[in-house]
């Protein structure tokens, strides 16, 4: 098979407003990295307010013919984006790599699994059919069906650039919504090829925009009057912001944030199968994924087994740029990001935990200034720890002992997060204790990363979700939608006179 061709544009990245690819009304920019070679590869805009309102208004104003036409339509134009976006995923895949960092064949699986949902989007005529009752009361029927909100707003992390705003898009898109996205500015390039593919597909300019920037942008949309719902996905302590920002200004927001995974690991498990899901599941993506496992709960005597094996693993995994063939872990996000995480492996050292593994420090021959750290791995971690209690973001692996189940269930339902979270055991009453009683949004039998497919939805509990409805699926659907109950009856059904008590059935 050919190599896949490396992604690297020099150009600004700009914004995407009607339909067009636009500079920008300020000077602001800020440059983007090969996180790899620590280099500037190019520069993002940053959005101004003008910039902004432009895409806002450009959204409202095609957003009414959208919404009139009929959904199937609607689902042929994202079944044509279905097509494009399988034919170019490979392009996006390189973008990822290049201004993320992650390897190559993790950027395909980011790209497959946002696939999935335009995939669940395309099957909106059957998710938005209405609830209909027949002679509610003599000679009325009843039916409910879902509209559009209008203009709607998507602001997303670095660490998937193609998936995360794929949980909104599609399923807004499909609704009948104008979408304006806000996407990281640390990798910026993914959004706009997918607004270019959108008008490839035959979507109406205006409907989908891109605006590129910062807390600035952010900020402007939160306050914009036309903008009627917000899906953010990000830290914890903006989800919360956005979260309380855009409830003061009346709008519908699904705010996603930060979180601390942690894998149980029963004296029962399969030790082999246990390890393996440890390692790619911690120091897969560099750990920068939000349902990575940062948190490995040893159970009973299993982890004077588990831990000499991670170790191994940890020590022996190959990190390089993520083109490289045979790569396993890639550079860091950024500087900033690695200094932050080697900063918490000193924190860890500090607060008198062992460091099994000290992934600090590493230097990838070729790449000296890329921003890469090593696996990390520490064991016999309490709860009373910060680098038990906060997302570190990175390659690092907390290892924590308790007795049995009860204390394993107690440790994870006490922590301030709760996205995803898996219990590896062959028992299955241990299994189905464990799914029952944990507090977590998102839960993995023997699976470590247990994201949800396209119409599950996805979400946390605690401080891992700000909102009511998880992203996608048909949580999603009905978030991107308002109910009407609709009630009718036809002039020869009326009874004479006006009626002063309470409507019952007759
Ligand atoms: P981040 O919170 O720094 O940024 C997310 C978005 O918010 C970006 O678009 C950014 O430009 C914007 N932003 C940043 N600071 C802001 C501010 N002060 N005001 C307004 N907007 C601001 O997150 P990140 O570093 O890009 O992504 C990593 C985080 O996202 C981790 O905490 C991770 O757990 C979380 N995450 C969560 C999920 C989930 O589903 N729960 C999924 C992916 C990532």
């Amino acid at each position: 098979m050919a190599a896949p061709e490396a992604f690297t544009q020099t150009t600004d990245v700009g914004h995407w407003i009607a339909g067009a690819p636009d500079r920008g009304r300020g000077p602001r920019r800020q440059p983007v990295y090969d996180p790899a070679s620590g280099e500037v590869a190019r520069h993002v805009r940053l959005a101004e307010e003008a910039d902004v309102a432009a895409a806002v208004a450009a959204a409202a104003a095609a957003q009414p013919a959208w919404a009139e036409m009929p959904p199937i339509r609607r689902a042929r134009i994202l079944n044509a984006f279905l097509a494009l976006m399988n034919e170019q995923r490979d392009a996006l895949a390189a973008m990822i790599t290049a201004e993320h960092g992650k390897v190559f064949a993790d950027a395909q699986g980011e790209v497959t699994r946002g696939i999935e949902i335009v995939e669940f989007a395309c099957g909106i005529p059957q998710l938005l059919k209405g609830g209909y009752t027949e002679q509610v009361s003599t000679g009325i029927d009843n039916w409910t069906l879902r509209q559009p909100l209008g203009v709607v707003a998507g602001i997303t992390p670095f660490n998937f650039p193609c998936m995360v705003p794929c949980w909104m898009f599609p399923v807004a898109l499909a609704c009948g919504n104008a979408f304006v996205l806000k996407p990281s500015e640390r990798d910026p390039s993914p959004s706009l090829r997918m607004a270019e593919l959108l008008q490839r597909a035959g979507l109406p300019d205006g409907v989908f925009n891109v605006v590129q920037g910062d807390r600035l942008a952010v900020d402007t949309l939160l306050a914009h009057p036309q903008v009627h719902a917000v899906s953010f996905v990000g830290s914890t302590p903006i989800a919360q912001h956005i979260y309380e920002t855009g409830a003061r200004h009346g709008k519908r927001v699904q705010a996603l944030g930060g979180a601390k995974n942690h894998m149980v690991v029963m004296p029962d498990a399969d030790v082999e199968q246990a390890v393996d899901a440890l390692v790619g599941s911690a120091y897969g993506s560099a750990g920068e994924r939000c349902m990575a496992i940062s948190v490995a709960v040893l159970v009973g005597g299993i982890g004077d087994r588990i831990v000499p094996r991670l170790a191994e693993r940890a020590r022996a995994l190959k990190i390089t740029g993520g083109m490289e063939p045979g790569a396993e872990m890639g550079p860091i996000v950024t500087r900033e990001a690695r200094d932050r995480i080697e900063g918490y492996v000193a924190l860890g050292v500090e607060e008198g935990a062992r460091l099994v593994v000290d992934g600090r420090g590493l230097t990838v021959p070729g790449r000296e200034r890329g921003f890469f750290t090593g696996a990390t791995l520490f064991d016999h971690v309490t709860p009373a720890m910060r680098i038990y209690q906060e997302e570190i973001f990175g390659p690092v692996l907390v290892c924590v002992r308790v007795p049995d189940l009860t204390a394993a269930l107690r440790l994870v339902n006490e922590h301030a997060y709760g996205n995803g979270v898996a219990c590896f055991t062959r028992d299955g009453g241990v299994a189905r204790e464990f799914a029952r009683r944990v507090q977590a949004g998102m839960v993995g039998i023997n699976v470590p990363i247990p994201v949800p497919m396209a119409w599950h939805g996805f979400g946390g509990w605690k401080k891992s979700l700000f909102g009511d409805m998880h992203a996608y699926g048909e949580e999603g659907v009905r978030f991107y939608t308002r109910q009407k109950s609709v009630m009718q009856r036809w002039p020869d059904g009326i009874a004479a006179g006006a009626d002063f008590a309470m409507p019952t059935a007759r």
